[in-house]
């Protein structure tokens, strides 16, 4: 890893725990950690001060929901395109997505822990990585995309590409859902991830259908606990999702058609929901617009129809939301932050917008106590921005975050900073 400066920022105005943001204060960073917060911090003749003065200070964002290895929806291209090129292109996304402002992800299918672990190596620029390796899905299911023509097993129509190492994707009875979190675990999965119900980008006419057998979804939840290891349901709604909730998955990835009932119960479970809600937006305007398959048109339209509906049974009942992008396209990555306008839009104020962007997804990944927020003896994960975020529509737009720091690390370097670096260059 590069050689992480020790500084203070000078009067930002740091967004605190309630999702507010203070008046100026000076934030100082030492060993990649911040060891001060407040106002008018005293000199230290030992760190530098960089002034700056009208801007805005949040911690990084968390995106629970990414699919940082898929670059492409077009089947054809993915299975003409190396894997070694797809390799290669996500470094290159996941380097956008940090340089967008997301200093930590949880990618929800086809990352796999080689990336991850090169990331952490410093071979590569991109966010602190949490993987699920491959989603578990059960023969015909969501994650199932199998080629009538050829007869070949394909997973969710090759978004998630064969490779040495890589575990199957279909699992069949709890002996073989068993087999399949163990061979997760075994190639270094953070998270498992299992499709309970059928999606919009489902292959076939299906449905968002209950998938896998509630015998199935607690083997998996058991298997997986005993090794320390959570998961993630990928749940649009309906008995699926109430009986992932019941077996104790982390969270609820999508719901969008939670009940008041399963909000209540994922309340009390200290259950997450993760409403993805850009996507569907995009799906639904692309179903509009002609621009995808009369069988997924069909199910965007009904979802793009009640979107943002979850969200306010979610908040209602106390549940805790957390961003994810669900992005999985090359156009996508790099704009994930539009998510926190339309989580506002759904219902959450902008202070719990924002925390949803940032503290929720610390939690639900088991980071709190090292990122998230911004408070003595977290990282310096941090993104700064030179306007009041105000209704938090500046987020639509790329380029919004005007410096990215990572553990303390100015990997986006504020112009502010720059100044500063090039004085002392010249002294
Ligand atoms: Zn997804």
């Amino acid at each position: 890893m590069a050689d992480v400066p020790d500084f203070t920022l000078r009067r930002v105005r740091a967004l605190d725990e309630t999702g507010g943001f203070t008046d100026p204060v000076d934030v100082r960073v030492a060993g990649g950690r911040i060891v001060a917060l407040g106002a008018g911090l005293p000199a230290d003749r030992e760190t530098p001060d960089h002034d700056f003065d009208g801007t805005w200070l949040l911690p990084g964002v968390v995106d629970v929901h990414v699919h940082a290895m898929t670059h492409s929806h077009d089947p054809a291209e993915l299975l003409r395109t190396p894997y070694s090129y797809r390799v290669a292109e996500t470094l290159s996304a996941l380097r956008r997505t940090l340089h967008a402002g997301v200093t930590t992800v949880r990618d929800a299918g086809g990352l796999d822990a080689g990336v991850r672990d090169a990331l952490a190596a410093g071979l590569a620029d991109g966010p602190r990585t949490q993987v699920s390796v491959v989603p578990l899905s059960q023969t015909g299911g969501h994650g199932d995309g199998f080629l009538a023509g050829p007869g070949l097993d394909l997973s969710v129509d090759y978004m998630i590409p064969d490779h040495p190492g890589r575990p199957h994707h279909l699992a069949d009875g709890a002996d073989e859902v068993r087999r399949r979190v163990r061979e997760n675990i075994r190639a270094g999965a953070d998270w498992i991830k299992l499709m309970v119900t059928g999606g919009v980008m489902s292959g076939g006419s299906g449905n968002f259908d209950e998938q896998f057998t509630v015998e199935e979804v607690t083997t998996a939840v058991h298997e997986a606990s005993r090794r320390g290891v959570p998961v993630m349901a990928h749940a649009l709604g309906g008995p699926a999702l109430t009986n992932a909730v019941r077996a104790g998955v982390r969270s609820i990835e999508h719901g969008v058609w939670l009940t008041e009932a399963d909000a209540a119960l994922m309340a009390e479970r200290d259950t997450t929901l993760v409403p993805t809600l850009v996507v569907y937006r995009q799906l639904a305007d692309a179903a509009d617009a002609g621009a995808v398959p009369p069988t997924v048109a069909d199910r965007a339209r009904a979802v793009g129809a009640v979107l943002g509906e979850a969200v306010r049974v979610a908040r209602a009942a106390g549940v805790r939301i957390a961003l994810g992008s669900d992005f999985a396209h090359r156009d996508q990555h790099g704009r994930n932050l539009s998510e926190i306008p339309l989580l506002h839009r759904a219902g959450l104020s902008v202070e719990e917008a924002l925390l949803a962007a940032t503290r929720s997804g610390a939690e639900l990944c088991g980071l709190a106590d090292e990122t998230g927020t911004l408070a003595v003896g977290r990282r310096f994960d941090a993104i700064v921005i030179d306007e009041d975020p105000g209704d938090l529509s500046l987020f639509e737009h790329p380029g919004a975050v005007r410096g990215v720091f990572r553990a303390g690390e100015p990997v986006l370097p504020h112009v502010r900073w720059s100044a500063r670096c090039r004085e002392a260059a010249t002294v």
